[in-house]
């Protein structure tokens, strides 16, 4: 199957193409993406600047007609899409199909949210003046994305985007094509107008540039790396263009002595491995105070280890893959790295599936501290490591020292330690008894530190970087 770039309502293939492996499974290829040149990029831009008044001008109704649409057909087609996406990505086709439907859900909240209108009318200081606050699209906004939610994070950059009357050029990250261009594809027969949603594949380090270094392109949402994301905010800051950015974590779980044991296992087991650990919010760290600490550390290791891992479509894996060969070897040089600092592994190996492909088995090191670069540099793999503390207190210094501040949780029974924990912890996601990662679509996602910059995305607070308020005064 061919993966084309969608410019200006139009599929268009390109000279270069890149395959799209199966990490479960590299014999099978499930396509060729399309390697836009720049001058594609370019028409992309064109395309967009063309189409941005067009839709600004269309009416909440259209809006939300056309992103109905797209919600209720990824909803409809959530186990094909799913499907899709364990395939090209990995996670297992239980996630698959619920990070389909999580798609499908966005586009729908976004649908409502084109039709509730935001704006004031009020009173002037100065007598017969009326005053208008009123929000209007930001224009062309190139929307950057990550390979590990393929069709999550596009949806939750292109349908805010859309829903507030914004042109698109989405450039998607080179491993997961086909999830995008089954977006594109959708979107294409939603009924907006040409233009106005465009996808550009091709090598980051040449698109994104094009993007962020346009002049005509009004604002950059980026999810992905802190290296990638520090560029790309250096260089929208050298031109005052309007920046988001989501990346990184090192996530702590807290485990107080009072937590439920079984709780705070399945908690740590589902936030440090689930997803292959490929995930933003994953728990990194597990903080765990010392009367819990040898409970703890002997249940977790025992569910660890009998983690089935295996090809992301059978239905008894409960662990995928790692995503490629690079981010695989990356996983295995830190498991190293860990050892040769003195942590005690258990885990960690590269495994053979019944088909060539990236596993490993996760790892759970012991015996760190929280200076060791296991616990102070993203992995973004099934890796996580055990800090034995004293108490509550020392508990949340540990937590909190970390150059990031994504998500950051706790389990515990006491309502005191809870409390404290949610006003007190660095991070943009705080979890009580649940697991860093696995967030709603109505309410606002991101980081506090490093791992963020710029409003948040997601539920109404989506508005603040998709739009731009304007202050209208009038004399009748
Ligand atoms: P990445 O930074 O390598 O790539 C992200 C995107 O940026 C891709 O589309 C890539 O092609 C593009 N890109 C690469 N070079 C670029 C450049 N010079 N200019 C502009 N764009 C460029 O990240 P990745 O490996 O795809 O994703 C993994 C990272 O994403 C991890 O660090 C993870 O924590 C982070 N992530 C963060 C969140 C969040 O919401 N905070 C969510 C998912 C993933």
């Amino acid at each position: 199957m061919e993966f084309p770039n969608f410019i200006g309502g139009n599929w268009e293939q390109t000279s270069d193409s890149v395959a799209n492996v199966n990490p479960s499974d590299v014999s099978d290829i499930l396509g060729h993406a399309a390697q836009a040149p720049l001058q594609h990029v370019e028409r992309a831009i064109d395309a967009a600047n063309t189409a941005a008044p067009v839709w600004a001008a269309s009416t909440p109704q259209q809006r939300f007609d056309v992103l109905d649409f797209v919600g209720s057909e990824i909803l409809a087609r959530k186990e094909e899409l799913g499907t899709l996406l364990s395939r090209e990505e990995g996670k297992t086709l239980a996630e698959g199909i619920g990070e389909a439907a999580r798609a499908g859900q966005i586009f729908k909240f976004f649908a409502g949210e084109a039709l509730r209108q935001r704006g004031d009318r009020l009173a002037s200081v100065r007598p017969g003046v009326e005053v208008d606050v009123t929000r209007s699209p930001v224009g062309v906004v190139g929307l950057i994305t990550p390979w590990n939610f393929p069709i999550a994070i596009p949806a939750w950059k292109v349908a805010p985007a859309l829903a507030f009357g914004n042109a698109v050029i989405l450039k998607p990250a080179a491993l997961v094509p086909g999830c995008a261009h089954a977006i594109a594809e959708i979107l294409s027969r939603s009924g907006l107008p040409e233009g106005v949603f465009n996808l550009v594949m091709g090598k980051g380090s040449e698109v994104g540039p094009a993007l962020i270094d346009s002049p005509k392109v009004n604002a950059i949402s980026f999810t992905g790396s802190v290296g990638t994301g520090k560029g790309i905010a250096a260089a929208c800051g050298l031109r005052l263009k309007k920046v988001q950015l989501e990346m990184g974590g090192k996530n702590p779980m807290v485990v107080l002595d009072d937590a439920d044991l079984d709780i705070a296992v399945d908690t740590c087991l589902n936030g440090a491995f689930f997803s292959t650990g490929q995930r933003c919010t994953a728990s990194s760290r597990f903080v765990v105070t010392e009367g819990i600490y040898q409970r703890f550390v002997a249940s977790l290791s025992e569910k660890t280890a009998a983690l089935r891992v295996g090809n992301a479509l059978d239905a008894a894996t409960q662990m995928g893959p790692v995503v490629d060969a690079r981010q695989l070897q990356q996983n295995l040089d830190y498991v190293d790295i860990a050892r040769s600092e003195g942590g005690t592994v258990s885990g960690g190996q590269r495994l053979n599936g019944a088909t060539e492909g990236f596993y490993m088995a996760p790892a759970l090191v012991t015996e760190t501290v929280n200076a060791m670069r296991i616990n102070r540099e993203e992995v973004f793999g099934p890796v996580a490591s055990v800090i034995r503390v004293k108490d509550y207190d020392e508990a949340l210094m540990v937590a909190n020292d970390t150059e990031f501040g994504l998500s950051s949780g706790i389990c515990t029974t006491s309502l005191k330690y809870a409390s404290h924990f949610k006003a007190n912890a660095q991070a943009g996601m705080v979890m009580v008894n649940l697991p860093t990662a696995g967030v709603d679509y109505h309410v606002p996602f991101g980081g506090s530190k490093g791992s963020s910059f710029g409003s948040r995305e997601q539920g109404s607070y989506a508005c603040e970087f998709y739009t731009t308020v304007k202050t209208a005064y009038t004399l009748p």
